[in-house]
């Protein structure tokens, strides 16, 4: 039974390496119709926050990556990591440490003097607590063996193998009876059936002391999974720097989480040169052995490339409903019905250009610009042509005639226009686009026109007349 789990720090906003981890998490366990658990690793009480919790629990929701069960909190979990360490010293696998801070220290300090990884000398390992000097509290540490070697069989890194006398006898319960990131995650990957383990690979060193913790519980550990990190486009590790950021900021920035995920999911991980991936095919081609080993590059222009099409693939209500915020903030214009509906009307030819929401919204402004529309320096440069006046005019009269206002009749009618006075149609659809929208880009005239209507579009011209 697969079981897959997230568990994030919350120690600050959803970035896109742990949304990553968090969507193969997710698709393993889709693909084979096991759980994905969310749990919130709070036991850092004085980096934890709740608006990290809040940021994590929202960014999980955008991506539309639903976990099963209710959340863990490991923090409540506490005392089952206390009771576990002590059964270890009550098994002999672990030992009370009376050190205090300055004799860890002076440790430390021989150890570089020396040349030496500094270590913990397991002074306390073989002793007596009834040794212990009165008034130190005890930290609890694991008796890590002194022989043999540690293997990891990592699906993606393969085996990774390391001599147990590099380790040192790591801390389980810190003196204040606070579990350590080690013993916690082990107890609670293995209270919650957690068969696989999917993180990044910095957590690799950690794995090799989290399975000497298994392997004294006496516990079938996971399987593990390390993936490579996500590395700037220079080839460093992401970085704020590269758009290390939380998915929030690129919600803001418009980018809808579909493409965010198949964007995500491309990286470090393939099936054949498919770029697009829809949420179906990835739940039923996803498997760990297809991640790749060496780091990716986070690309901004390949996801501004995948955006685009995921915008145009969305309904035109839903974009409505996406660049309405946007819109209000861009603009201080009151979205009536009536402009919502021209909106609506506009958007099939307004999302075939634009890769961001953000963009869709600013091409959309001209749209429900309130009259005089302002004109950009192409445009007014368009418009300023000595011709361009008596042009406009003649359109305006035979739109002002034409009986009905579909796209079909404004073709023709401009069509017959423009062979009757000898020049390009688009000699005439450019200063015509000028005035209508301000811009000298824009969907296409006709629909343009048929967006806004006869009345508005009317007026638009007899503005620029004036
Ligand atoms: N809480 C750890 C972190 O946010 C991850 C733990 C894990 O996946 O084992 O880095």
């Amino acid at each position: 039974n697969v079981v897959t789990r997230f568990a994030p720090s919350p120690t600050g906003f959803l970035h896109i390496g742990s949304a990553r981890t968090a969507l193969f998490n997710w698709l393993y366990a889709r693909h084979h119709g096991g759980k994905f658990l969310l749990r919130i690793e709070d036991t850092d009480r004085d980096r934890s926050t709740n608006e990290a919790i809040k940021a994590i629990i929202e960014g999980l929701k955008w991506l539309e990556l639903d976990w099963d069960d209710n959340i863990i909190f490991q923090f409540a979990r506490a005392a089952r990591h206390q009771e576990a360490a002590h059964a270890l010293v009550a098994q002999g696998k672990a030992y009370y440490c009376f050190c205090t801070p300055q004799e860890l220290e002076e440790m430390r300090e021989k150890a570089r003097a020396e040349g030496r990884q500094p270590r913990y000398n397991g002074y306390w390992r073989d002793r007596s607590p009834h040794e212990a000097p009165s008034g130190v509290c005890p930290v609890i540490r694991l008796k890590v063996p002194e022989e043999g070697e540690t293997i990891i069989q990592d699906l993606v890194q393969g085996e990774i193998r390391v001599q147990n006398a590099q380790l040192d006898d790591m801390v389980l319960l810190r003196a204040d009876q606070t579990p350590t990131y080690m013993l916690a995650v082990v107890v609670d990957d293995y209270e919650m059936n957690i068969s696989h383990v999917i993180r990044g690979d910095d957590h690799l060193t950690n794995t090799f002391r989290q399975l000497q913790i298994y392997e004294a519980m006496g516990w079938n550990s996971p399987l593990f999974s390390h993936i490579p990190l996500i590395h700037g486009e220079d080839g460093a590790k992401l970085s704020k720097r590269h758009g290390a950021l939380g998915v929030e900021a690129y919600r803001d920035m418009g980018f809808v989480p579909e493409a965010m995920c198949n964007y995500l999911l491309r990286l470090g991980w393939g099936h054949g040169d498919d770029e697009i991936i829809s949420r179906t095919q990835a739940v039923e081609w996803f498997d760990i052995k297809d991640v790749g080993r060496s780091a990716s590059r986070f690309d901004m222009a390949k996801l501004t490339s995948v955006n685009a099409h995921y915008v145009r693939e969305r309904n035109d209500e839903d974009l409505v409903r996406l660049v309405t915020p946007i819109l209000q903030k861009i603009s201080d214009v009151e979205l009536t019905e009536l402009l919502n509906k021209r909106l609506l009307r506009g958007m099939s030819g307004l999302k075939q250009r634009a890769r961001t929401l953000q963009e869709l919204a600013e091409n959309a402004l001209f749209l429900i610009h309130s009259r005089p529309l302002p004109l950009d320096e192409k445009a007014q440069k368009i418009l300023a042509d000595s011709e361009v006046a008596s042009l406009l005019r003649q359109v305006l009269n035979i739109l002002q005639t034409l009986p009905e206002w579909e796209e079909k009749n404004l073709e023709e009618a401009l069509r017959t226009l423009a062979e009757s006075l000898q020049i390009k149609m688009g000699a005439l659809a450019q200063p015509l686009r000028a005035a209508l929208t301000g811009q000298s880009i824009s969907p296409g005239i006709f629909d343009v026109m048929i967006t806004l209507g006869r009345e508005e579009s009317l007026e638009r011209i007899q503005d620029v007349l004036k």
